[in-house]
């Protein structure tokens, strides 16, 4: 383990033989598929995964994997918002920043350094981040380092992460700047939005933090610099983002993600996601034999969700009904045991979930009127209503 920042970012650099482990589970002529901080900020929202944490840590494709699968993924960013994003990014950095290093309150823009970050490969490239970062905080002077490139560890893999900008104050200072292309109304932007960037950001800074931790005089800024459209305009406006919160809950996530040697370790002999020599059947069955933890929310985050729902449906997992209906469920963990249940024919009556799904069973037969079509217990379907009642009730 080394920490010399030109060595290489991740100090806690995974054994070789897990590199090799991963490299045969990706496909040995498959360059690893890189983990952004948006992926990593999902990652972190459902850390029971251990299918996910597996495919990422071996660098799988998962969007490729999903049309491999016959359920390509249902989410990501349309061309038309990738290019606007783009071309807004280009004009917040045009001039060496000038515009941007204003929003920050830079009394003289033109007089901040913005040092070259070229190097080769993504482990290069952090590097000379790192040592970027190094020079700039001794020198004391405003310096703007355009996507530079940050390690993490995640899961005993290294991930390779690339803010929009980061800048170094006089002071020693680093603030992380977002550039999003949606836009900020009266000085305000859509929450949900705004949200999924300081979870975004906070993985930088999370990153920047290991930097700084070896730089002398250095300190990672909890708040970064928001940079969006000004109302419908093409102006930019800045707001200060507070990210402490989401620095808190991300560090606590990334650390509880099971590690992936363990995980590859409990493999059956011969499971690979190799995308060019599988077929699909093999590929299926290989993301079978890794456990998941599918919720609803992963048809938002994970390339792979409409795969895991249509499996955990078929399995009749009480899963895909959402994570509050599960933890009500208790040790009902099927469909068909919980529409047992609530029929009256298994479970203990002294199970506060086995009571509420007879009172919810009993309550629909009468709101349906004893006589009328369907108005016995639920039968086999989806369970979503008994499910659901239940909660209503328990
Ligand atoms: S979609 Fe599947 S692999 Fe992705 S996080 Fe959910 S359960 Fe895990």
């Amino acid at each position: 383990m080394s920490t010399s920042l030109d060595s290489g970012p991740p100090p806690h650099a995974p054994a070789t033989a897990l590199r090799q482990r991963m490299a045969e589970l990706r496909g040995p002529s498959t360059a690893p598929h890189p983990l952004d901080a948006r992926a990593l900020a999902a990652l972190a929202a459902n850390p029971g995964c251990k299918r996910r944490a597996l495919l990422d840590g071996a660098g799988v494709d998962k969007a490729a994997l999903a049309r491999a699968l016959g359920s390509p993924a249902a989410f990501g960013q349309s061309q038309f918002a990738f290019m606007r994003g783009n071309a807004f990014e280009a004009r917040v950095k045009a001039d060496g920043g000038t515009e941007l290093l204003g929003l920050l309150g830079v009394a003289d823009p033109h007089g901040a350094l913005v040092p070259d970050l070229t190097a080769a490969g993504p482990e290069g490239r952090a590097a000379r981040t790192a040592l970027a970062l190094r020079e700039a905080t001794g020198a004391g002077v405003w310096t703007l380092l355009d996507h530079p490139m940050l390690a993490l560890e995640v899961a005993g893999s290294p991930a390779f992460l690339e803010p929009d900008a980061v800048v170094v104050h006089p002071d020693g200072r680093w603030t992380v700047v977002e550039i999003k292309s949606f836009p900020m109304v009266d000085g305000s932007a859509d929450p949900s939005k705004v949200g999924a960037a300081a979870r975004q950001a906070a993985v930088y800074v999370l990153a920047l933090e290991r930097v700084a931790a070896l730089t002398k005089d250095a300190s990672v800024d909890h708040s970064v610099l928001l940079v969006c459209p000004k109302d419908f305009s093409n102006l930019p406006t800045a707001s200060a983002v507070d990210v402490r919160k989401q620095l808190s809950v991300t560090r606590r996530q990334l650390a509880r993600l099971t590690r992936v040697e363990e995980i590859a370790s409990a493999l059956p002999d011969g499971v690979g996601f190799d995308l060019e020599s599988c077929s699909s059947g093999e590929l299926a069955s290989a993301v079978g034999s890794v456990p998941a933890a599918y919720a609803p929310e992963c048809l938002s985050a994970c390339e792979l969700a409409l795969h895991c729902r249509e499996r955990a449906r078929s399995a009749g997992a009480v899963e895909p009904l959402g994570r509050a209906v599960r933890g009500e469920l208790g040790g009902l963990t099927a469909v068909p045991e919980v529409l047992s249940a609530a029929r009256g024919e298994s479970g203990d009556p002294a199970d506060p979930a086995v009571a509420a799904l007879r009172r919810a069973a009993r309550l629909r037969a009468e709101a349906l009127g004893a006589g009328a079509p369907g108005a016995q217990a639920p039968v086999a379907g989806t369970g979503e209503e008994t499910a659901g009642a239940g909660r209503g009730t328990a």
